[in-house]
């Protein structure tokens, strides 16, 4: 079974391991780090996290390191 369900939203991928507080703890920050952020360069919503502390604006070209998860 590989149906996400709305209440693990994209812990669902970890089916019935791991308990729900490790899910819920795990998805709060994992939807953050998802959301395309705010540029500190041109500040406008588009930067996407590549990989741990390096994010890159779609809209000014920057590449950069900052925080792991998500940007302030
Ligand atoms: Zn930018």
């Amino acid at each position: 079974m590989t149906t996400k369900s709305k209440k693990t939203k994209s812990a669902g991928r970890f089916g019935a391991r791991y308990g729900k507080t490790v899910k819920d703890k795990f998805v709060k920050v994992e939807s953050k780090q998802r959301m395309k952020q705010t540029c500190p360069f041109c500040k406008k919503v588009g930067v996407k996290r590549i990989s741990k502390g390096v994010w890159k604006c779609h809209r000014c070209d920057k590449k950069f390191a900052s925080n792991t998860y998500f940007l302030d």
